[in-house]
């Protein structure tokens, strides 16, 4: 018979609490990257330039030209559940922004070296902030230069979980789902300028004109985006704009279609199967199309909180919304308006 020992129940601390969190949120480099990028977006900045050694794991760098953070709150924002994005409960069912749990930098500082450098633009602080920190634990705070926007540098990635780190293989594949953050959230915001440099090599610049067929072209090249056709289909509930790829431009999977809802890259696979419906036998079987479907809604109608990654969303009137994608596409592909369509100047 198994002695039973009774074992006390303890309130874990902040810095374990934060790390468990990370364990969800932050799997690999590429989280680490789309979550300081979806904070720079969501402070407004237009141009960022991401910057990292060896994939992300030695250093990822992030300078933004966004609003900044105020000196007597950055150390705030390292807590869990601080945020300047939502207030209360009905915030939570009008989320506009990319983030809004709080979770982030908290989970990135608890796995990491972090440091923040960071200004507000007018003229309620007469400095900017140096915050450094290791593991969560802050080791300086100190008032700085003033700066336009946010420079952060995440150091060491998983330094201090082990396992975590001995799950990462190659240096390449996690360069690539850094690319694919970068080209994602691009997509999604063309008004924004991103530059990837990679050890001292520039692997990605997008224009930042606000245009989504030139957004397109950065990452699939002109020639690509020549042979996409505008898509647009609107009704009370849902506004759906993009490009969907000419039926002879396909490829062998899914991952060349980017859903996007309110700004955000989410993954859906009744959306995804609505957008290959569009085609009808215009495509062939196993081939997939070029697409960026870029769908507007009332975000009452939108549940991000879902899951901590906020990828995954909770639609209501779904269905509706596939039909009206579907038929947006069919729509495009019609003989009649393919053609003057596709030469639409890029
Ligand atoms: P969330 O984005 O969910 O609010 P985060 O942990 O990602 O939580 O960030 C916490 C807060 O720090 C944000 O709400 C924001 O006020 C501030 N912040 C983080 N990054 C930036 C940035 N690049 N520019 C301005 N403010 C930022
Ligand atoms: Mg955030």
């Amino acid at each position: 018979i198994q002695e039973k020992k009774h074992r006390t129940i303890i309130e874990l601390s902040e810095t374990l609490a934060n790390k468990i969190a990370a364990g969800e949120v932050i799997e690999r480099p590429a989280s680490v990257v789309k979550e300081l990028l979806e904070n720079a977006i969501d402070a407004a900045a237009t141009q960022v330039t991401i910057s990292i050694e060896e994939s992300g794991l030695k250093s990822i760098e992030i300078t933004d030209n966004g609003e900044g953070i105020a000196r007597d709150e950055v150390a705030l924002a390292l807590k869990r559940h601080a945020t300047s994005k939502i207030k209360d409960v009905d915030d939570l069912f009008r989320i506009r922004t990319l983030g809004f749990r709080g979770e982030a930098l908290p989970s990135i500082a608890s796995v990491s070296e972090l440091t923040i450098n960071t200004s507000v633009a007018d003229n309620a602080d007469v400095s900017g902030t140096l915050l450094v920190a290791k593991g969560g634990q802050i080791l300086q705070n100190d008032p700085a230069p003033k700066r336009v926007g946010t420079q952060i540098k995440v150091e060491n990635l998983f330094f201090n979980t082990p396992a975590r780190l001995k799950y990462i293989k190659s240096l390449q594949a996690e360069l690539s789902h850094i690319t694919d953050v970068i080209n994602r959230l691009s997509l999604a915001h063309p008004e924004v300028a991103f530059t990837l440099i990679n050890d001292g090599r520039e692997m990605l610049k997008t224009a930042g004109s606000g245009d989504l067929r030139q957004a397109i072209a950065g990452v699939y090249g002109i020639s690509t985006a020549k042979k996409m056709l505008h898509i647009s289909n609107a009704d009370l509930d849902f506004e759906v704009t993009g490009y969907v790829s000419l039926p002879e431009l396909t490829r062998a999977n899914r991952n060349y279609i980017t859903v996007l809802l309110n700004g955000r890259y989410i993954k859906n696979y009744l959306i995804n199967r609505a957008i290959v419906d569009g085609y009808g036998s215009k495509l062939m079987v196993g081939r997939f199309p070029i697409a960026v479907i870029d769908i507007k809604i009332d975000p009452f109608l939108a549940d991000v909180n879902v899951h901590p990654t906020k990828q995954e969303v909770r639609i209501s009137k779904e269905k509706d919304l596939m039909l009206l994608v579907t038929k947006a596409i069919k729509q495009a592909l019609q003989p009649e308006t393919l053609i003057p369509n596709a030469l639409e100047n890029l």
